[in-house]
């Protein structure tokens, strides 16, 4: 009896057969699949939905993932994971599957094996399974990766072609992970693989490299070819990458680099991906949601940007920032209603240097939330000292996009003015209006929390991008800034000038306040009082200064000069 029992537990085989029909679902197993499984072929219907009841509780998603992928993209995939039988018996099994093309009656089917390894689990083939693939997308990782890149390089030697490597990051997932969940984070990865694995070819290489990165081996592919294909694989992921979260649709975007290699290659495989990826960067930077290929000149500029890096750690801990002010100015009066903050370093050897050439660094590598905290804390800081002394004059401090993502930007906020006493209505945050346009969703979120601590918003630059006049009337702003570029042309040009009319009627009409900026000529002062502007900055009045040399007392000689 118990002989018998035994050989209805245990398998005979344990290798089984499957073949399922995409089209028509309906799928097919050899006996020993119904043996393995510990379930009889009377009994049990074996549908991918039936089939994953029996597949261990956590690994089922991935698995469900891993063949769902398989019959949407017809690709061939392999799958490691346990089942638990009706009998309470935990099986480790191996699924390996490939996808064969109908002829005359017969349809596309998907066919395979699946292997019980139960008495090898822990032996090589699982270890050389998990030392290779990627458990959350079933991919490869990226050791395989490696090794698939240096033989793809080589066989472009031999074979006299070409080939590209694509890097993909995608854009905004850490925000996902982070507010979502790393569920979710998952969920999306697995989405994002396989809209690739669907785009690619079946020579093609796809891995998971990284956290949010993947990468993308095209043999023969030219940088021509790369680029058309770099860009419909972006299109396909910010239009078929969501998940379902908290009853909304979330999606992610993606910035590509590339990095080509021929049949005179001499690079190595981690070379290719170090440009590659400098490329992918690069993309990032430029604007994310787009394609960039490898240049040299990236590599020059990466090594500035590392050292400008370790210089400006350097400057941050041994107190080389200073907050400098430059008045705005009423032009009405002449008085000194505000003053905006603008950050400098002062480097032993190079003396003053300007935002310009260090703030995008910084935002690149993420000290700006470090240099954003000591600039908002003077800037209060000093406020509150003027209006100690009987001025009360508003501070306006730029807020960098990459500061207005970050969680913790509320926060040091309030401490800046509780630290201060700076009453919040005496601040103003200054968002650039191309950081809205770039990511208006999580920004116009976090606008509204930081207008809830009742501080000033104020659109910087605006014009610069694209004079997003619709955006206007639903963010939550008190104050537009003309960008300088505007008033430049002033005087000689219609078109600046009715640009500049456009925005301080429509800002008249929605009660926000306007400041002209760089305003320096008494001309193009006298053109902006005729056009109703009310307020202007610039070196007109004053450039920036320290504290101790700003002049507080206001402009009226300038301002009234030439008015009859
Ligand atoms: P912004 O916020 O638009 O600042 C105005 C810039 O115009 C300042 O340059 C200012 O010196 C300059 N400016 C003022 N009046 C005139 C004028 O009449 N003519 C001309 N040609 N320019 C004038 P600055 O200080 O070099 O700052 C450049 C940019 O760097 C700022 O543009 C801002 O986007 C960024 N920045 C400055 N400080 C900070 C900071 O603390 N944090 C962040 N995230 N960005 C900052
Ligand atoms: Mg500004
Ligand atoms: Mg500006």
């Amino acid at each position: 009896m118990e002989a018998v029992m035994r050989e209805f537990t245990e398998p005979q085989h344990d290798h089984g057969a499957w073949e399922y029909e995409p089209d028509t679902h309906r799928t097919r197993w050899s006996t020993a699949l119904y043996e393995i499984h510990g379930v009889e072929r009377e009994s049990f219907d074996p549908t991918v939905e039936s089939v994953s009841t029996l597949v261990h509780p956590d690994d089922r998603e991935t698995y469900m993932a891993i063949v769902r992928d398989a019959i949407a993209t017809r690709t061939p995939f392999a799958c490691q994971h346990r089942i638990v039988r009706p009998d309470g018996d935990t099986r480790v099994v191996i699924i390996r599957g490939s996808f064969v093309e109908g002829f005359e009656d017969t349809p596309d089917r998907l066919i395979g094996t699946t292997q019980d390894v139960t008495e090898h689990a822990g032996d090589e083939e699982r270890l050389s399974h998990l030392a290779n693939h990627d458990t959350v997308s079933g991919l490869y990782n990226s050791n395989r990766f490696m090794e698939e890149l240096t033989r793809e390089i080589a066989s472009g030697r031999r074979n006299g072609a070409d080939g590209a490597l694509l890097v993909l990051n995608l854009d905004r997932f850490s925000e996902i992970n982070s507010v979502l969940g790393h569920m979710a984070g998952d969920q999306l990865l697995r989405k994002v693989a396989t809209v690739l694995r669907g785009r690619l070819r079946d020579t093609d290489t796809l891995a998971r490299i990284g956290g949010d990165e993947f990468g993308m081996i095209l043999p023969g592919c030219g940088p021509e070819a790369a680029g058309r294909v770099a860009t419909q694989l972006i299109e396909a992921i910010s239009n078929g990458a969501t998940i379902q979260a908290g009853g909304t649709e979330r999606r992610c975007g993606g910035s590509i680099g590339m990095a080509f290699f021929g049949p005179a290659e001499r690079r190595l495989a981690d070379d290719l991906l170090v440009e590659a990826s400098l490329a992918m960067h690069r993309a990032k930077t430029n604007g994310r949601g787009h394609a960039q290929s490898f240049s040299e000149e990236m590599r020059a500029e990466q090594a500035v940007m590392l050292s400008t890096e370790d210089e400006l750690r350097g400057a941050i801990g041994g107190h080389e920032l200073r907050v400098q002010f430059q008045p705005i100015v009423s032009l009405d009066d002449g008085a000194t209603i505000g003053c905006e903050a603008l950050v400098r370093w002062e480097h032993p050897i190079r003396g003053m240097v300007g935002p310009g050439d260090f703030v995008s660094i910084a935002e690149e590598t993420g000290l700006i939330s470090k240099i954003g905290r000591i600039v908002l804390e003077q800037a209060c800081r000093q406020a509150a000292l003027w209006k100690r002394h009987g001025r009360d004059l508003f501070v306006s401090v730029n807020i960098s996009p990459r500061q207005l993502t970050r969680p913790d930007l509320a926060a040091d906020i309030s401490h800046a003015l509780t630290a201060s006493g700076l009453p919040a209505n005496l601040l103003c945050l200054e968002v650039t209006e191309t950081a809205l346009l770039r990511d208006p969703g999580p920004i116009v979120e976090s606008l509204r929390r930081l207008k809830a601590l009742g501080v000033r918003i104020a659109i910087d630059d605006f014009g610069a991008g694209a004079s997003s006049f619709g955006l206007l009337r639903i963010l939550p702003v008190d104050q537009i800034k003309i960008d300088h570029s505007f008033i430049q042309g002033l005087g000689d040009t219609t078109s600046d000038r009715a640009v500049v009319a456009a925005v301080v009627s429509l800002a008249k009409e929605l009660g926000l306040s306007v400041i002209a900026e760089g305003v320096e000529t008494q001309r193009q002062q006298a053109e902006l009082r005729d056009l109703g502007a009310e307020l202007a900055q610039g070196f007109l009045y004053s450039p920036a200064r320290n504290p101790d040399e700003l002049q507080l007392d206001g402009f009226a000689a300038t301002v009234l000069h030439g008015v009859v």
